[in-house]
């Protein structure tokens, strides 16, 4: 049986698990799944992870689960098992077992917080056994038939593991902003300081950016005393996710994507996804008139003694200054953070396979129908970069299962998996120090 080693314990990974677990209970041929995470399970839906406090909100429905939306299509016969079997492992299954099933239908279905979202990780996690290295991922080398990891614990101590495949998920680290100033926060700045209640008395805020990172401190910010809120990003103005069924429903069910063109893929994830605020967190900022839209890119920050300037451009126009007390740098993850984790190796290798150096356009064009990238011999599973070839939904909560799918997929190809029990074993251990 080969070995996929996951880095990051979020709702990616368990998906992929949970899938591969249900799988072989089922006697399907599926791989080990080893899952490596420097904090908990859902590490970065806790204060702990930088990304948010923990009492904000998910802004998708929970139904969008680790299964969502349960259609395997491809084990002839089997398909059925495979979807009843993943319901085990739902949202509603985790309210079932811990007794709020009742409540929240009564309280109107409410997006749970995402220390609960976390908590429902850890469940499913609990639930298959799931195999969690703890530790942090430094680097990946290239190895005879696979990837070698090397993997820090929290003690200083390196651990190497072999694996056949590797996939890589999350958004990276969140503790880079914009300057190195005092008035300017990260992200994990600006949680650390929130769950301390220790921000910064300001009376003009600027958050920059326009997406759920953004989304999630503007939600923090308007519950404190500040005169104005601006939210800085390039688009025109803030949009909002449409959450109708037809957007939606490219995000569930990615089949309709490879029938539309690159710019028509464009449009619909500029207009849906890339700097956009999901309708709760829109709601619950229209009607705070000290919240406000300030257009441009931020080219500048410089130290104006009590504030910061920020340089705004937005061409053709000439550019606009702005000073503010205090900062936060909510641009969300960088596309291509797991690069740093390479050796010169495995980024010749990498290289190889997209054609040229490696910059996002060039990798995100190079994701296969299995969500990794094409050419490489080594099966390197990329979900956060397949968007634009493969489907909206792959790089967030929209469609999980789908995703399993895509990444266990290959593990039956060819062969018989109607009605035989094949490769229900679990083989020797590979993965291990
Ligand atoms: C505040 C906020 C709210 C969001 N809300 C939504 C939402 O409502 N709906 C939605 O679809 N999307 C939302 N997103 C986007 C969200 O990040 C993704 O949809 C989803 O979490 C990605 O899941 P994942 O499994 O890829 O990564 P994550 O859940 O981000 O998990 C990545 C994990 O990797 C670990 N990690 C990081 N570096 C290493 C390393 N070197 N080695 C090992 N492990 C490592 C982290 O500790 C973390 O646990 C939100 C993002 C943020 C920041």
């Amino acid at each position: 049986m080969k070995t996929l080693l996951v880095v990051g314990a979020g709702p990616k990974a368990l998906a992929v698990a949970t899938k591969s677990h249900v799988l072989r209970e089922l006697g399907l041929p599926a791989p080990r799944v080893v899952v490596v995470e420097p904090h908990a399970v859902g590490g970065n839906w806790l204060p702990s992870g930088g990304w948010t406090d923990g009492r904000h909100r998910l802004g998708t429905s929970p139904e969008k689960d680790v299964g969502f939306p349960y259609h395997t299509t491809w084990a002839r016969g089997r398909n059925r098992e495979i979807n009843e079997a993943m319901h085990d492992f739902s949202w509603t299954a985790f309210l079932v077992d811990q007794g709020g099933y009742a409540e929240w239908i009564d309280r109107g279905r409410p997006s749970p917080q995402h220390h609960v979202w976390a908590k429902y990780l850890q469940w499913v996690g609990h639930r298959i056994d799931l195999e969690l290295v703890q530790g942090r991922v430094h680097s990946i080398a290239p190895a005879a038939d696979g990837w070698l990891v090397s993997v820090t614990d929290a003690d200083g101590v390196v651990t190497q593991l072999d694996a056949d495949e590797l996939m890589i998920t999350g958004p990276g680290r969140s503790s880079r902003a914009l300057a190195d100033h005092p008035k300017v926060l990260s992200i994990s700045d600006f949680w650390e300081l929130a769950g301390r209640r220790a921000l910064p008395v300001s009376s003009r805020v600027a958050v920059i950016g326009g997406g759920e990172t953004a989304g999630s401190a503007l939600d923090e910010l308007v519950c404190h005393e500040m005169l104005t809120v601006s939210v800085i990003s390039p688009m025109a103005t803030l949009y909002t996710r449409g959450e109708s069924y037809f957007e939606n429903a490219l995000y569930s069910d990615p089949g309709k994507w490879a029938g539309l063109s690159l710019e028509q893929r464009r449009d619909v994830i500029r207009r849906t996804d890339r700097g956009v605020f999901s309708v709760r967190v829109q709601e619950s900022l229209l009607g705070d008139n000290r919240v406000h839209h300030l257009q441009g890119r931020v080219t500048r920050v410089r130290d104006s003694g009590e504030g910061v300037t920020l340089t705004l451009r937005n061409a053709p126009r000439p550019d606009e200054q702005h000073v503010f007390d205090l900062v936060v740098d909510a641009t969300g993850g960088q596309p291509l953070w797991f690069l740093d984790l390479f050796d010169g190796d495995a980024t010749d290798l990498l290289e190889l396979a997209v054609g040229g150096p490696l910059t996002q356009p060039r990798i995100e064009a190079a994701m296969g129908y299995d969500l990794a990238v094409a050419n490489l011999e080594a099966k390197l599973y990329l979900p956060n970069m397949s968007a634009l070839t493969q489907g909206p939904g792959f790089p967030n909560l929209s469609c999980l299962g789908e995703l399993s799918d895509r990444v266990l997929r290959p593990a039956v190809d060819g062969q018989e998996v109607a009605g035989r029990a094949v490769g229900a074993r679990v083989a020797p251990a590979r993965v291990g120090s």
